[in-house]
């Protein structure tokens, strides 16, 4: 082969011998300048029989897109592909070549390119610039990755951890992943009791009988399916859930007696302004270098500032103090205390008192979590990201699509390498 041909097909990365590389110009496409490189790919037998006792006929052209350096200035490869007749069996053949599938004129390596950039927080758009192709066909190309995997059902792993996000039309999509490697298990388009279970009970029974550990917030059915799913075991009710519930029923209280006192007043002033204070532990308050605080017309320490707010009603008091301690004995996983303070008999706000029994309805859960480390903890990352891939997107309206995506974007750099043999085997 000449030299030039070696040189072309050294620039381009291609290596299929069958194809020979004649010429190059620049031309238009579509009203725009685009560069060619002109191709012949050869076939000297029939693809049928294998006999070479075969007759020309003609060639075929197509337009294959290949990836540009410069997305300006698209790159396209005219092959003419060579057309033989068998004169052993009468058939019809046509030169096929590692460039690009057949009857398909993107090439492999703009697939991959694809693929590659799918796993960037890129949007399709701009891939689709990138790459000059169609968004329609960045789509086809996550479509077709899409039915590529393949799941087992027999391996689960042992700690999962379960939760819900937001996703496609504003609706509530089921999201379960490992606790450990917080690889993402599966993710189901809503989050049905029916659809949960029978997505888990295609595991055979003895590999759900592995599962150790379960965590989730608190949502009724849940717990329940999580027993009959996983006979072996732990529910556990997630740290920070159960310490936003209290949050909310201290905030709910701290309001209330809020809307008691007349705005601008110091007591309507101490509970409204300060309300972050309430919120932070009680050992981490400031106790003793006091700062002016413009709102009391006072000088205080964060810990006086939280004192004189608590002295406004008994019940706030007992309501804070009860807070304070769950959230402590969680912290230092000291679960006699926790199961005192949840019987607690004190007078305390609405909310907090319907929290509690809402406590002890699941207090075997709610031990759990101080007894084990397991937490949901892992799974904010994975929430922030499918927050970013559904913003950079401005949302997503087919839910496999978002699903691919978000697979695509958590195995990253394992895809990059396998796609290369992935589009040729394909
Ligand atoms: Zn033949």
């Amino acid at each position: 082969m000449s030299s030039y041909n070696d040189c072309i097909k050294f620039s381009l990365n291609i290596k299929d011998p069958l194809l020979e590389f004649l010429d190059i110009s620049i031309g238009k496409y579509r009203n725009r300048d685009a560069k060619f490189y002109h191709a012949v790919a050869h076939l000297d037998q029939c693809l049928n029989c294998g006999s070479t006792n075969i007759v020309h006929n003609g060639h075929l052209y197509s337009n294959v897109r290949y990836p540009a350096l410069d997305a300006s200035l698209p790159v396209f490869i005219r092959v003419a592909k060579q057309r033989v007749i068998c004169r052993d069996c009468h058939m019809n053949s046509m030169a096929e070549t590692e460039l690009v599938e057949k009857y398909c004129c993107i090439s492999n390596a703009t697939k991959r390119k694809i693929i590659g950039s799918l796993t960037e927080d890129w949007s399709m758009k701009s891939i689709a610039r990138q790459t000059s192709t169609s968004t329609n066909t960045v789509q086809r190309v996550l479509e077709r990755y899409g039915y590529s995997t393949v799941e087992d059902t027999d391996w689960l792993p042992e700690y999962l951890a379960f939760d819900e996000f937001r996703g496609v039309g504003r609706q509530l999509h089921f999201i379960a992943i490992d606790g450990h490697t917080h690889k993402i298990v599966k993710v189901l388009p809503t989050r049905l009791k029916k659809d949960i279970i029978n997505y888990f009970k295609r595991f055979p029974l003895t590999v759900r009988n592995k599962v150790k550990t379960v965590t989730m917030d608190l949502n009724y059915y849940y717990d329940i399916m999580a027993k009959e799913l996983f006979p072996n075991a732990q529910v556990i009710l997630d740290r920070f859930h159960i310490v936003q519930m209290l949050n909310r029923s201290f905030n709910s209280c701290r309001i209330q007696e809020m809307k008691k006192h007349k705005k601008g007043a110091k007591e309507y002033n101490l509970l409204k302004y300060y309300w972050k204070l309430y919120l932070k532990p009680f050992e981490d308050l400031e106790k003793v270098k006091p700062y002016h605080q413009p709102r009391l017309k006072d000088t205080l320490t964060q810990e006086q500032v939280v004192a004189d707010g608590l002295r406004l009603s008994p019940e706030l008091e007992n309501t804070y103090n009860l807070m304070q301690d769950i959230s402590k004995a969680l912290r230092d996983r000291d679960t006699d205390k926790l199961k005192d303070l949840i019987k607690s008999k004190d007078h305390v706000g609405n909310m907090m008192h319907t929290t509690l029994n809402t406590f002890k309805r699941n207090l075997h859960d709610i031990l759990n979590a101080a007894k084990f480390d397991e937490s949901n903890g892992c799974l904010e990352g994975t929430n922030r990201k499918i927050k970013q891939i559904e913003r950079t997107a401005y949302g997503y309206a087919n839910f496999t699509h978002l699903i691919t995506r978000i697979q695509l974007e958590e195995k990253g750099a394992i895809i990059k390498e396998k796609a290369s043999s992935w589009y040729i085997a394909a």
